[in-house]
């Protein structure tokens, strides 16, 4: 499985804007599709019930006129899913609803918890019943058990305690909207303004779609309020946090700003770095569409190696069948990926990509330009060897499948079949997204997390969860 999840919140002045939530809500999901692609949902309030639809697909394709109709309320949150636990089920599609004795809350989370099973355990011991296999839900009941004891900004803060992964949530609580964003602050969540309300989105990208004004990250630890206002509460706080590197990396686009830095300057320095690093004579630079493009801009740009494309990317296929007959499956590829074979043929390409996860992408593309003619073929990747998994939200692939996991930069060169292979190191990555080490998580990249996972070293970045300070 491979997980990006998507979140979105949106608060009108109910005098204003009493039905316009949901359209909103259905734009900015839109704007955060790449995030997700396996299911949408809505959940909106009209000061007096909570209407909720969700459902398999993307946002365009499940959300018709008239189920947007039917969500008419100036408060909601929204949610776009490609599984992490839990798997690709509708009943694990979000936000999720779950009813106290206090009324009904609904709930939508991008992150992974560690701890949902013990959780999980704990609150069917007390007598609750899930309907689904994932950790968000086991989130929403015990913010619902907080809830019949405590106001909203205790029940987060005693639900907060007990969590432990990564989650930036949205909760529609009343006709409040709720962010919150996990200690460490491991994946993003910002607030933005729109013409008379407030908005919180997973990337600021959503907050421009809607026409809107990025007003600030929400802070790790830090839970927000949509009301008529924007009430702020930071709840805990950490001595260093524990940005996901693969937002820069990967999964953002380019034009979201996270954290105060934006992708697209992040990418094209990782070019830059790459080009300096390791330098490489060469006839052209070409991306791997979509996940290389800015960060050869950026290669070419500093080695002034001319930026070429050498594939072409069919952008209307998604998923397609794994074909038993090994030609059928070359045509698989070839449907996703074409050569521009004027400019590859007898040619010194550089190509850059994003990541190698199992490898088996980058031998593909390294077969077809060899197919395509390219003389010698440098494959520069924007990421250090991912060698262990991820625990915290992206579920890349098990240990057994990443290939830098078991084999060395040689070993992977020969693999995919290129010329040369070199990856951007650690330093020049940090370097790049211009945050302190001690501020990213890169247990992909060392296979040392920053909270404890058992069987894997968590070492001194474990300190920070043990030491966080509640306020
Ligand atoms: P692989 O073929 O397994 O080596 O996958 C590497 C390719 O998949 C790269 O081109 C990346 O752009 C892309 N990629 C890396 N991580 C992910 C992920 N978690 N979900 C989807 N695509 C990914």
């Amino acid at each position: 499985m491979r997980d990006k999840c998507g979140v979105v919140g949106v608060r009108f002045d109910a005098e204003k804007n009493r039905d316009a939530a949901a359209l909103y809500i259905y734009y900015a999901l839109q704007a955060l599709q790449h995030r997700g692609q396996e299911s949408a949902g809505i959940a909106v309030t009209n000061g007096s019930c909570l209407l909720s639809d969700k459902g398999m697909g993307l946002v365009s394709d499940y959300f018709s006129r008239e189920r947007l109709q039917k969500l008419a309320g100036y408060a909601g949150i929204g949610h776009v899913r490609y599984s992490t636990t839990g798997g690709s089920r509708p009943e694990n599609s979000q936000p999720y609803t779950v009813t106290y004795k206090g009324g009904t809350i609904a709930i939508a989370h991008n992150g992974n918890l560690v701890n949902y099973r013990e959780l999980k355990k704990e609150l069917e011991a007390e007598g609750r019943v899930f309907n689904s296999d994932s950790d968000t839900e086991v989130i929403a009941q015990m913010l619902a058990r907080e809830l019949i004891r405590n106001d909203i900004v205790e029940a987060v803060k005693e639900a907060m305690k007990r969590l432990v992964g990564s989650y930036s949530l949205v909760i529609l609580i009343g006709d409040k909207v709720i962010g919150v964003r996990d200690p460490l602050g491991f994946k993003p969540i910002c607030i933005g303004r729109v013409d008379g309300g407030y908005v919180l989105a997973s990337e600021s990208a959503a907050i421009d779609t809607l026409n809107g004004e990025l007003v600030r990250d929400v802070a790790p630890g830090e839970m927000v309020v949509l009301g008529d206002k924007i009430e702020s509460y930071r709840l805990f706080r950490c001595k260093n946090h524990a940005h996901c590197m693969f937002e820069y990396v990967y999964f953002a686009r380019p034009d979201s700003i996270i954290d105060g830095r934006l992708v697209y300057n992040v990418r094209h320095k990782i070019g830059e770095t790459l080009a300096a690093e390791c330098p490489t004579e060469a006839d052209i630079v070409s991306p791997v569409p979509d996940s290389g493009i800015t960060s050869a801009i950026g290669y070419s740009n500093s080695s002034s190696i001319p930026y070429a494309e050498a594939l072409i990317k069919n952008r209307y296929v998604n998923r397609t069948f794994i074909m038993p007959v090994q030609e059928l499956r070359e045509t698989a590829v070839r449907l996703k990926l074409n050569t521009v074979r004027s400019n590859i043929e007898g040619k010194r390409v550089i190509l850059i990509d994003d990541s190698i996860v199992r490898g088996t992408t980058s031998r593909r593309i390294v077969d077809l330009l060899r197919r395509g003619g390219a003389r010698e073929i440098h494959v520069r990747i924007g990421s250090p060897p991912i060698v262990s998994p991820c625990y915290l939200g992206i579920d890349m692939a098990t240990r057994e499948e990443l290939i830098a996991a078991h084999k060395s930069v040689k070993g992977v060169e020969f693999l995919i079949g290129a010329t040369s292979l070199y990856y951007i190191s650690l330093d020049g990555l940090v370097d790049a997204i211009g945050m302190p080490k001690e501020d990213l998580c890169m247990g992909c990249l060392t296979g040392v997390y920053p909270i404890e996972i058992p069987g894997e070293k968590c070492e001194d970045k474990q300190m920070k969860l043990n030491h966080f300070v509640s306020e």
